[in-house]
């Protein structure tokens, strides 16, 4: 199995490279059987399906020219969809060389629920926990608040009195009062309101089921026990704060389908190491651990571990992206920076501004509210490459590390 994986993180990895190794490896893969390859990702924009548990088997077209400059994959193509009784297919075509790969599409959790809660294919059937309170709304119903004491770990079923349940409403577990430690949100349910798990301290574990396009301000924020979180593919929209103080969080992955992120979404989540963008996504990328807006050139979000990358593609540093971490002792600015938002950088412990330009390109910086209070310019050091003859703040690098002069 591990060598099975090692050959298919091979021919991703040269797919995205070079049309020559693949031929025969994709022939050699032909011939193989795989039944997972874990977490291994696509070489191009996943649209489909989340990649968790499947595979490729590439097969070459009948046509393909003697060499590809590289592949250049079009969109994928479902050809079979997946279901819980049988994984689906899918395919995309180079557009150079007309490469064709395929892909397998886990059925893993495809279930066809009837409104009796029911598998029509596999006749898994969920039961919903007891306690929840639901209120009905225009297309069903949506899990409004709970009753009582409610299990630790709750359940919630794709239909309820017959309707399907889709969504989870404004404040319905907010300060949970029982200590809520998992939740299963079913693939019908499309959004999550504001608040919704807001302090749940307890909370740890959240399946978001494929069907949630929007996560409303502050859904999870102040959910302290929360380690990870996948957004699933097809999420459009995760607002304002909404994982803000989730302070075990280590790792965020952002998929290509999320086009709006509100302001300070992890302030505050002192414990922030990865964040990655899809590489699919066309309105965010990341780049050194930094959550940036492609076109805008803001970088929305930092974590303890980001690089802010100094290749120009960031020009303006947003409202609290670096907020609220108070084991942070320094950053480095690159000197294409140009514009500092209110409360962008705001940490009590923060001691060196490492800039990448002159004191006079400094001076230009436009900077907000509460972000300048905090620096003071006796924290700001400038970039010299030469010692500096007079006194004053310098910086330069020493083996690629930030050091003072
Ligand atoms: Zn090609
Ligand atoms: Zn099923």
């Amino acid at each position: 199995m591990k060598m099975l994986m090692l050959l298919l993180s091979v021919v991703l990895l040269l797919s995205l490279t070079s049309c020559d190794f693949l031929e025969t490896l994709a022939q050699k893969q032909a011939e193989t059987t795989v039944s997972d390859n874990g977490t291994t990702a696509p070489p191009n924009g996943e649209t489909t399906a989340p990649s968790d548990g499947e595979v490729t088997s590439s097969t070459p077209s009948v046509d393909k020219p003697e060499d590809c400059e590289g592949h250049d994959f079009g969109e994928w193509i479902e050809l079979e969809a997946p279901s819980c009784v049988a994984d689906g297919v899918k395919k995309h075509i180079c557009r150079n060389c007309e490469y064709e790969e395929r892909r397998v599409i886990s059925g893993e959790n495809k279930h066809t629920y009837s409104t009796n809660n029911k598998c029509i294919l596999c006749e898994r059937e969920i039961i919903a926990s007891a306690g929840l309170v639901y209120k009905e709304v225009d297309d069903g119903y949506e899990v409004s608040g709970y009753d009582g004491n409610l299990p630790t770990e709750v359940v919630i079923a794709p239909y309820y009195n017959g309707k399907p349940v889709v969504g989870i409403g404004s404040m319905a577990f907010v300060l949970c009062r029982t200590p809520l430690i998992s939740i299963e949100i079913p693939s019908g349910v499309t959004s999550i309101g504001d608040m919704a798990f807001y302090g749940c301290e307890s909370l740890t574990n959240v399946i978001i089921g494929d069907g949630v396009m929007n996560i409303d301000n502050y859904a999870f924020a102040g959910c302290t026990s929360l380690t990870s979180i996948t957004i699933p593919n097809g999420m459009m929209g995760i607002g304002e704060g909404v994982f803000s103080g989730c302070t075990s969080l280590t790792d965020i992955k952002i998929s290509d389908s999320v086009t709006s992120i509100g302001k300070g979404v992890f302030s505050s989540c002192a414990n922030l190491t990865s964040i990655i963008v899809d590489a699919g996504n066309t309105v965010y990328h990341s780049a050194g651990n930094c959550l940036i807006e492609t076109e805008s050139k803001i970088l929305l979000f930092g974590c303890k571990s980001s690089i802010i990358p100094n290749d120009g593609s960031v020009t303006r540093i947003g409202e609290f992206a670096f907020y609220g971490f108070n084991i942070l002792t320094d950053i480095v600015i690159p000197d294409s920076v140009t514009r500092i938002d209110d409360s962008a950088i705001s940490w009590s412990s923060l001691t060196s501004v490492y800039y990448g330009g002159t004191a006079e390109d400094w001076s230009k910086i436009s900077i907000g509210d509460v972000t300048y209070k905090l620096f003071g310019t006796d924290y700001i050091y400038y970039y010299t490459e030469i010692e500096p003859t007079e006194d004053g703040n310098y910086w330069h690098y020493v083996d690629g590390v930030p050091t003072k002069w």
